[in-house]
């Protein structure tokens, strides 16, 4: 099998880790268990320099980390925003490359069409841009450079900065992607929702549905917390593999963090520490008891908005999925003690190293061998594995929480390790 996470941002990002290079993200990735990594903000000048420079070209788009086996890909993510239909939309694009003469043609088109429209961008200041142009502009610029470029959109489901987003979206893929829509294979459902909220939007159900991190730090908590698993092994990988492998639904599963886990699942405010399920919010039409204002309607509520199939439904052929949360949040829990401290590292250090990376932990290795090396950790791991782990709802910017109790026959350090 192959784990891949197709969407992080480097450390040319806004509000990213000044460890976002290839050196951490090829250490942690590896941790996690991933053997591909989309390099993020391919668009900014200095990060594709030090990926020329810390990785080897394999052939056919796969660049090797000169650190580990970790491989990357080149892909971006691209901010457009327009007005459309008197609406102001904002909607955020994976985008992939095939390889770097392809990432500079798109690049030079870009920065000439900006500048006719005497439009700015300046793509040395954010790792991901944000442009003034439309999706469908967009999509024209990208497939007339190559029609082995990728475009997936993002995150489809958050509330600002996706196509079904519920302030500044659109009801359907047609209405965003215009002539392109039918062409795009992939779709990245986020994390606030996962594939069986997907599946009962009948008019995607012809796109396959991926996930990824798109982390801001390449801490194990983070990298990989969503990724993609291809069939095969990685010596089989090849841009051509994965742009196949998407465009046939031939993945094997996808890594998904339960959709309660995201920051937008329910809807509320943060500041004024309102938290609601889609239900409440509609009794009380969306606003907010405590300040009155408009709610930050989240991904659960949007979904049903849209939804045209039962709860539950699954279409033929639909990739299945399994969830994860990254072990070190479990032992985090387990252990009563902070995701960065070193108590929490020690332990998890150890069982990486027992078991060779969290993956494994997390897919391959049977309960009672994990309940052996640590108390409760595979009880833990077998609740997500049959998805009955309970997580307290994210809303309005603020992650959800695993419900785990500690409190059952508490192992404090890793002791007989
Ligand atoms: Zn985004
Ligand atoms: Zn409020």
């Amino acid at each position: 099998m192959i784990f891949a996470d197709l969407h992080i941002h480097s450390k040319y990002s806004r509000a990213t880790s000044k460890d976002m290079d290839v050196k951490h993200l090829s250490r942690f990735g590896e941790m996690k268990g991933l053997n591909v990594i989309g390099s993020g903000d391919i668009t900014h000048p200095k990060w594709r320099e030090e990926l020329r420079n810390e990785t080897e070209p394999l052939g056919n788009g796969v660049f090797k980390s000169k650190y580990n086996n970790t491989l990357f890909v080149l892909s971006s993510e691209i901010a457009t925003i327009y007005s459309q239909d008197d609406k102001l939309r904002r909607v955020h694009h994976v985008v992939l490359f095939p390889d770097f003469d392809v990432v500079e043609q798109f690049y030079d088109e870009l920065k000439i069409d900006l500048y006719k429209r005497g439009k700015k961008c300046n793509f040395s200041s954010d790792g991901r841009p944000i442009i003034g142009m439309g999706s469908v502009e967009l999509c024209e610029h990208l497939f007339s450079v190559s029609k082995k470029n990728i475009l997936i959109p993002a995150h489809i489901w958050t509330p600002w900065f996706s196509v079904f987003g519920s302030k500044s979206g659109f009801d359907n893929l047609n209405d965003c992607y215009g002539e392109f829509a039918k062409d795009l294979f992939a779709l990245e459902t986020g994390l606030s929702s996962d594939p069986l909220m997907n599946w009962r939007l009948s008019s995607i159900s012809d796109k396959v549905l991926v996930s990824n991190s798109d982390c801001h730090s390449p801490f194990v908590s983070r990298i990989g917390r969503e990724c993609n698993v291809l069939r095969g092994d990685a010596s089989d990988f090849s841009y051509d593999y994965l742009l196949n492998a998407l465009k046939r639904k031939e993945l094997e599963f996808t890594v998904e963090v339960d959709p309660s886990y995201g920051k937008y699942h329910f809807d509320g405010h943060r500041n004024c520490n309102v938290c609601l399920n889609p239900s409440e919010s509609i009794k009380i039409g969306n606003k907010c008891p405590v300040c009155g204002r408009e709610l930050t309607i989240g991904v659960l509520h949007r979904v049903e908005e849209l939804a045209d199939k039962p709860e539950g439904y699954k279409p033929a052929k639909a990739v299945p999925f399994e969830y994860h949360i990254p072990l070190i949040e479990i032992v985090s829990n387990l252990v009563s003690s902070g995701v960065s401290t070193k108590k929490v590292w020690v332990i998890y250090e150890a069982l990486i190293k027992k078991y060779g990376n969290e993956f494994n932990i997390m897919f391959k290795v049977s309960v009672d061998d994990l309940n052996n090396s640590f108390a409760n950790l595979g009880s833990i791991v077998k609740s997500l594995r049959d998805k009955s782990l309970r997580v307290k709802p994210g809303y309005d910017g603020v992650y959800g929480e695993p419900v785990i109790n500690a409190n059952v026959n508490p192992q404090k350090s890793i002791g007989d390790f």
